[in-house]
């Protein structure tokens, strides 16, 4: 298996080089050339594995140039000791049909723990088979939970800096205290004035710049990234719909014929793009229903066909899912078109120049057979939070709520009540205020406050990553321009310009 561009499959690498490099030259995105089929043996094998050994299994299919032993190190060295109860991602059932795959057990209680606590590891296993020794920067836009969970994984990593960009006013109070608190010493921390688009573009656009490569070749340096742009982002989040599917295959063989619809609350299109793969995969799931809130451009392309980013863009209580460009999307619309480059390429330009591109025909007809989707504005989040904490006494967070709310219109839509995987993509107590006042009317102005209350109302406990954070030192207060990011890049690296 190799990997090619998005934009261009002339381009051919290896897995090292796809995580290494982070995108491709010309701006597209890699993706392997082929995808594994597993069958009814590799499930009955899988399901027998714990979390670690599924992973070990998935990635060695798709890390072609990687040993054994490198495979077994990363899978180690990411998921011992680091999530809670050694579970990455256990499933909670919640009504009949309903299960509540928790991805939210890592060292920053959101989903991209599971798959940045391991990139690191893949990183630089691959920087030293590719990189000549030379020092990867890891740039990552984030609207919040990519960010923490990057700077977590990367801390202190040899031969790396990170540099991670907010957009100051897009985040959680919860989620920047995270990240200017952070510890290390590789590691930076800005704020833009923008929003999270903002920060992605300018993310884009430096690691494009040629002058800048150039720039920190001199320097004995090289980019890489940390965001679901990655294919090493992308790979460690199939394992976990291929392992829901051996948990719900130990549970009952029935699910093998009945299948199962997956519900993702959306924003980069990353996760819910995983578990598309994993269908490839051989994963029997039957509708991909991707989730959104009142950012809701990803449901009127599924619908219509039509992807317009120029809209009025809304500051929701769900902000990693504050997104007008889904850049996982440049994925999905390659497998669409059976892998046609140019397609792709003529579809990101007129993004980049319109802001808009359609689909139409056969490309539009799979999209709709492959993918159900709707959205939910803020109310009817909190709604949903208090409807399951009232109904079954199970706390969700507002991203899953807005996962929630859209399946419960799934459901009522078309009556398709068979078993649900919901990703459950954070921890209540990282939205602590929005949770509490959805099911209670205690909340005061203190987030740490709110926990201790949210606590007490519900009979959950704070997560000891959570509290810590009430004592931590502030380390990063820079603030910075949308069109300065380049200049913070230089002075973070001690580069002259
Ligand atoms: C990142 C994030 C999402 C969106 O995931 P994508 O892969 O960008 O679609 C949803 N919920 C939470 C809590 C997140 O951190």
């Amino acid at each position: 298996m190799n990997y090619i561009s998005t934009r261009d499959k002339s381009i051919k690498v290896s897995a090292a080089k796809a995580i290494a490099q982070g995108i491709s030259a010309e701006g597209g995105l890699f993706v392997p050339d082929t995808f594994p089929l597993f069958t009814e043996d590799d499930f009955n094998a899988l399901k027998k594995l714990d979390y670690k050994g599924r992973a070990k299994y998935v990635l060695s299919n798709f890390l072609n140039d990687f040993t054994e032993e490198e495979v077994d190190y990363c899978v180690n060295g990411a998921y011992t000791g680091t999530f809670d109860n050694e579970l990455p991602a256990p499933m909670s059932a919640v009504g009949e049909n309903q299960k509540i795959l928790e991805l939210w057990h890592g060292p920053t209680c959101a989903f991209k723990d599971l798959a940045l606590q391991i990139l690191p590891y893949l990183l630089t296993t691959a920087a030293k088979k590719v990189n000549g020794g030379k020092k990867a920067v890891i740039l990552v836009a984030t609207s919040g939970d990519t960010g923490k969970a990057a700077l977590e994984g990367f801390k202190d990593v040899e031969n790396t800096e990170i540099l991670v960009f907010y957009p100051s006013d897009g985040v959680s109070p919860m989620q920047k205290l995270q990240m200017d608190t952070q510890k290390g010493d590789n590691v930076h921390v800005c704020a833009i004035k923008g929003n999270f688009d903002d920060a992605q573009s300018g993310v884009k656009k430096i690691f494009t710049d040629n002058a800048v490569k150039e720039k920190l070749l001199e320097n004995g340096m090289l980019f890489s990234s940390a965001n679901s742009i990655n294919w090493g982002r992308l790979v460690p989040q199939i394992v976990y719909y291929i392992s829901a599917y051996c948990d719900l295959l130990a549970e009952d063989e029935k699910i093998k014929e009945n299948g199962f619809n997956v519900v993702v609350p959306t924003g980069n299109f990353g996760n819910i793009l995983a578990a598309y793969y994993a269908k490839k995969m051989g994963v029997p799931v039957n509708k991909l229903i991707c989730a959104s809130n009142a950012n809701n451009v990803l449901t009127d392309f599924i619908r219509t066909g039509k992807y317009d980013r120029n809209r009025d863009f809304y500051t929701t209580i769900t902000p990693s899912m504050d997104i007008l460009i889904s850049s996982n999307l440049e994925r999905m619309l390659f497998e669409l078109s059976n892998n046609d480059d140019k397609f792709v390429a003529r579809l990101q330009a007129n993004l980049a120049e319109n802001g808009t591109f359609t689909v139409d025909g056969e490309v539009k007809e799979k999209l709709g057979e492959l993918f159900w989707a709707g959205c939910c504005d803020d109310k009817a989040t909190v709604e949903t939070v208090a409807k399951y904490f009232g109904e079954y006494g199970y706390l969700v967070d507002t991203h899953t709520a807005v996962a929630l709310d859209v399946y419960n219109q799934y459901l009522k839509e078309t009556g398709d009540d068979r078993t649900v995987v919901v990703a459950s993509t954070a921890s209540p107590y990282k939205f602590v205020r929005s949770v509490l006042e959805a099911v209670s009317d205690k909340a005061v102005d203190n987030e740490f406050e709110n926990a201790k209350i949210l606590s007490e109302v519900t009979n959950t406990e704070i997560p000891e990553q959570i509290k810590a954070l009430e004592t931590a030192e502030v380390r990063f207060n820079e603030l910075r321009n949308k069109d300065e990011m380049l200049a913070s890049v230089y002075a973070n690296l001690r580069i002259e310009n």
